[in-house]
């Protein structure tokens, strides 16, 4: 392998939920708000059933739907996608570097498929060009000795599913203030890509200020140790491979397993772990796919 790409990768290991500690990130990204889409085309002629859906159809956006009676199974992209056995609600999301398409295919009981591809509009990400080369060597063993552990656990969150429901609502900002970080913004060193930025920055101004939930869930992480980059670190399921994780945290309100609720008070902001000034980054993930806070809150205001 390439050295530089395996120091990338290194870096990248190590970096684990805290990207945003490599530097600080400015503003810049373009935003794309309100949905976008309100239906997809109908099925192939001949097959009863189709698939709509509406949301964020963009890199680090999301859709949803309700799958057609009949249903077996759904996946976008090859992974699977959840279905509420009650009402067939569905639930999916777009890597920050998804494809311009990807196929969304249900399995029916009678034996038929449906598929239809679904289009990704690009997004214009904050790029700053740097020439400098990019910082010399991977962590250090005395470093991963800490980090590694660190990395099992947050890993180790991240594979639990919970009956969480949160993944059905309209999220609301955890909270509010200057963002001072968006989603996606990535350095490069002499044309080497450094880790883009998985979350977003919001910085109230004060460390103490109250994080609450931005959907309902469960508590899958809760480090009362700080950790050496995300500091205490806050992670929340919301249900159907949907999580949140909150970053610099200066005090844990709530414990692993708990159950929380849309609203409630959870954490407080500060400048725990990596961080040059209070602030809270909140990252989502949707099973591997990396997706952006705001394309589910809509603009602060
Ligand atoms: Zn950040």
């Amino acid at each position: 392998m390439n050295r530089l790409v395996s120091k990338v990768r290194a870096l990248r290991a190590a970096g684990g939920l805290a990207a945003c500690a490599l530097g600080v990130l400015a503003v810049g990204a373009s935003f794309v708000g309100g949905p976008r889409v309100e239906a997809a085309s109908a099925a192939p002629l001949g097959h009863p059933g189709k698939l709509t859906y509406s949301g964020e159809d963009t890199q680090g956006g999301w859709i949803r739907g309700v799958a057609p009676k009949g249903t077996v199974s759904l996946t976008l992209d090859g992974e699977a996608v959840g279905i509420d056995p009650q009402t067939g609600a569905w639930f999916a999301a777009f890597d920050r570097d998804a494809k311009p398409s990807e196929a969304l295919v249900a399995r029916m009981a009678d034996g038929t498929t449906i598929e239809q591809s679904v289009a990704i509009a690009p997004r214009d990400w904050h790029i700053e060009r740097i020439n400098l080369p990019m910082h010399k060597g991977g962590p250090s063993a005395a470093f991963m000795k800490i980090r590694q552990p660190e990395l099992d656990q947050i890993h180790a969150a991240r594979a639990l599913a919970t009956d969480a429901q949160g993944w059905k609502q309209r999220f609301i900002w955890p909270v509010k203030g200057r963002i001072s970080g968006q989603f996606g913004s990535q350095r490069f060193y002499q044309g080497i890509p450094g880790a883009y930025h998985t979350g977003i920055d919001i910085a109230p101004g004060r460390s103490g200020d109250p994080i609450v939930a931005p959907a309902d869930g469960v508590v899958i992480l809760a480090a009362e140790q700080p950790f050496s980059l995300e500091g205490h670190l806050l992670m929340i399921d919301h249900g159907n491979g949907l999580n949140s994780a909150f970053l610099h945290c200066s005090q844990l309100k709530v414990h692993v397993g708990d159950h929380v609720k849309q609203g409630q008070v959870v954490a407080n902001v500060g400048m725990s772990g990596r961080a040059t000034g209070p602030h809270l980054h909140w990252s989502l993930m949707w099973k591997d796919a990396r997706v952006d806070p705001i394309l589910f809150t809509g603009p602060m205001n």
